[in-house]
């Protein structure tokens, strides 16, 4: 942006124009700076009056004036408190996320409880005429005044109760306004402070800005100054309490609406929205900005994008909090705080601009695959909001209401909508997307329609009221891309399911295991993580002391290796729940008794055979059912968060939940004279097989109990 042509003629002159001088003055004066940065511009530009237009420092200090003027200081939209508008918003924009939608119009409703409160202001002076003056300007304002002729009373009043704006002399005898200043911002730190004084005492009201007051009046003072500095303070004052404690964090997989939500809100606040990502941020620059002593110095994204949106209070999502680059120069958190942390993001400073900015009435949305990924310091500051996958079910209502009908009018399908049926969708879910989120259902859904588009101007009329069938949808997508991993699969030695949580949403793995020849090694390939690892180690060394209970010779790693591996080799795998996994698989392999593909297992394991709760128990639910597995099996302690998750998720699941691994085995491990071949289908005709072995084996176990 150039707010000020540099002219050929400026150019070759020595200095800048007094005139251009002025009208740069006028600009800044009216860019409704705070007063400090108004000094500070005007510094600069007093700097830049004496410099040639040909010097480099001369572009610099130029472009940092057009900076500072182009910044929203004081420009805020209003607020819509209006919950009955959001709401409606938010029904119209979003299907489902019921408990999330509540949480925003909670907080909506906190803050037009706070909005519509009458604002109590304190009155501090000695002077009995002053303070009746000011009680009578304020009272007419609609405000509740409470009056106290000496600091001393003051103090006590403060003890007794909160005021949103305090009005105090600075020169009282015994306990004077930076005393009253001090004990208000002690007790109620969002408290607003105005010092009154005479001509004597102008150092000291600047000395009481710094101690954090709002602002000062000099005695005598005009009725209009009171009213509007009062206003203000009230204004600040309730932007801080209603955007206090409210960093809400998104947390879920891709593509389940946590962005379209956040926008929604700020269309519901009727506020602007802004967004930057997070993810693989590597420099502390990037969010504070650069010292304008570097060359090509810029400032940071923050205030960049706040400028762009030209207003100070947008709602202001920074996504992808939890893949801030490992390798971040500096410290991501620090300065991640000083933005988000309501105590400290009234003074914002950017390097680049180099005096604070006020973010305290933006208001921050996070977003995270999963929060568990943030720093602990910055994550203890938000309140969590977990979005988690959808269900097939709800994935086809989202697409027939609000992604078809965005996609046809975004495809120029207006005037001859194609018509999408039931069971399109779900094919397109099934065969052609595998994921918690929509996403890739969006795209898949904007292909067909950017095919039909391309059809109906080829062919015209002939392709008028176009009905999208399944038939429709593979010739349009082409040969189909996943398949029901599970259902498809054949039960066999060495091979089981697990259910691990990843970025993306839950996901099915299949833990191979074989032994050859060799020499005690453990070979572990698949990209495993070191925790993965460690599990794999924890579980054959289980397995090797405690051979002879699974009826597992005591000697099957002499003279052997052990090799485990996890497909889909190019994907880094890592974390705890696939121990229990490893171990069937390894039990599968040395009974020779092959693993039901149908059931998937998940649970961390302990070297005493324990089994340890794991996450993303919802997240799991749903990635079962996608590959079509039958029985989850699950640690005890996981109980809870089954109760937990909407019927919907568990439906067709079967749900077991086991203590120590040896209960699991027979509920995965079919008779070893099974046919290794054995399809799941008739391993489901013979009734259950599981229940024949648990019975066998653990007679006394009643495996119902168990049941989900
Ligand atoms: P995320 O930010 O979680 O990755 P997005 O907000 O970008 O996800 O959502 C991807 C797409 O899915 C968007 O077009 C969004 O409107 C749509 N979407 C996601 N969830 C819903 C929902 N519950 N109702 C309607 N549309 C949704």
């Amino acid at each position: 942006m150039t707010i000020f042509k540099k002219s050929e003629e400026k150019k070759s002159e020595e200095k800048l124009p007094i005139a251009a001088i002025e009208d740069l003055r006028k600009v800044i004066a009216s860019a409704q700076m705070p007063s400090h940065v108004q000094q500070i511009a005007d510094k600069e530009l007093e700097m830049l009056s004496k410099m040639s237009p040909a010097t480099a420092e001369y572009t610099i200090g130029l472009t940092y004036i057009e900076y500072l003027v182009s910044l929203p200081w004081s420009k805020k939209t209003e607020d819509n408190l209006d919950i009955e508008g959001a709401k409606k918003i938010l029904d119209e924009r979003h299907y489902a996320l019921n408990s999330i939608k509540e949480r925003i119009l909670e907080h909506l409703a906190v803050k037009i409880l706070v909005a519509n409160r009458k604002p109590r202001i304190l009155v501090v002076d000695d002077e009995e005429i002053v303070r009746k003056n000011l009680e009578h300007i304020l009272k007419r304002e609609d405000y509740i005044v409470i009056t106290a002729e000496s600091g001393v009373e003051a103090v006590e009043k403060l003890d007794a109760t909160d005021f949103d704006v305090i009005i105090t002399d600075l020169k009282m005898k015994k306990v004077n306004g930076i005393g009253v200043l001090e004990k208000a911002k002690s007790k109620y730190p969002d408290t607003q402070i105005i010092m009154i004084t005479g001509y004597a005492t102008v150092d000291s009201a600047i000395e009481a800005i710094k101690k954090g007051a709002f602002h000062y009046i000099s005695k005598p003072f005009e009725l209009d100054e009171v009213r509007s500095t009062v206003k203000l303070a009230i204004e600040k004052k309730l932007s801080v309490i209603s955007t206090k404690g409210s960093i809400l964090c998104f947390a879920g997989p891709p593509g389940t609406g946590k962005t379209s939500l956040g926008r929604s809100i700020a269309d519901a606040l009727g506020r602007k929205f802004a967004r930057i990502s997070l993810g693989g941020m590597k420099d502390e620059a990037e969010i504070r900005g650069h010292r304008r002593t570097y060359a090509g110095a810029m400032p940071g994204r923050i205030i960049e994008e706040i400028r762009r949106v030209g207003v100070a209070n947008p709602v202001f999502m920074l996504d992808e909090l939890d893949k801030i680059g490992q390798d971040f120069k500096g410290d991501s958190a620090s300065a991640l705080l000083e933005v988000l942390d309501p105590e400290q993001n009234h003074s914002f400073v950017d390097h680049y601009l180099d005096v604070p900015f006020d973010l305290s009435s933006v208001m921050f949305i996070v977003t995270a695959n999963i929060a568990d990924n943030i720093q602990e310091a910055l994550r203890d500051r938000m309140e969590v909001i977990e979005f988690s996958g959808y269900t097939e079910d709800e994935k086809i209502k989202i697409a027939l209401q609000h992604i078809v009908p965005k996609q046809v009018l975004e495809q120029g399908l207006s005037d001859c909508p194609p018509e999408f049926t039931a069971e399109s969708i779900s094919r397109v879910i099934q065969e052609y997307t595998r994921e918690a989120g929509i996403r890739n259902l969006e795209r898949q859904i904007a292909t067909i329609c950017r095919k039909i588009a391309t059809e109906f101007v080829r062919h015209k009329e002939a392709i008028r009221n176009i009905k999208v069938t399944p038939e429709l949808v593979e010739r349009y997508l082409g040969p189909r891309k996943y398949y029901f991993e599970v259902a498809d699969e054949k039960n066999r030695i060495g091979i089981a399911t697990g259910l691990v949580w990843t970025n993306t949403g839950g996901d099915i793995i299949f833990v191979e295991a074989a032994r050859m020849k060799g020499n005690r090694e453990l070979i572990l390939t698949g990209s495993l993580g070191n925790v993965m690892r460690e599990s794999a180690q924890a579980a054959l060394s289980y397995l090797r002391s405690n051979a002879s209970s699974f009826n597992i010779p005591e000697d099957f790693f002499n003279n052997h290796d052990v090799h485990i591996h996890v497909p889909a080799g190019a994907i880094p795998k890592d974390g705890p729940s696939a121990g229990a996994t490893i171990a069937i698989a390894l039990i599968s392999l040395l009974t020779k008794r092959p693993a039901r593909r149908d059931v998937a297992v998940s649970g961390e394991l302990t070297l005493s055979g324990r089994l340890l709760p794991v996450g993303g128990i919802k997240e799991k639910m749903l990635a079962a059912r996608r590959a079509g597995v039958k029985i989850v099996i699950l640690p005890l302690k996981n109980r809870v968060d089954i109760e937990n998750i909407p019927e919907d998720v568990k439906k067709g699941l079967e749900v077991n939940f086991a203590d120590r691994v040896e209960e699991i085995v027979d509920m995965v491990l079919l008779l070893n004279d099974s046919s290794t071949s054995i399809g799941i289908k008739s391993a489901y005709k013979s009734n259950n097989p599981d229940r024949y072995i648990m019975q066998l084996k653990y007679p006394s176990c009643n495996r119902d109990e168990n049941l989900y």
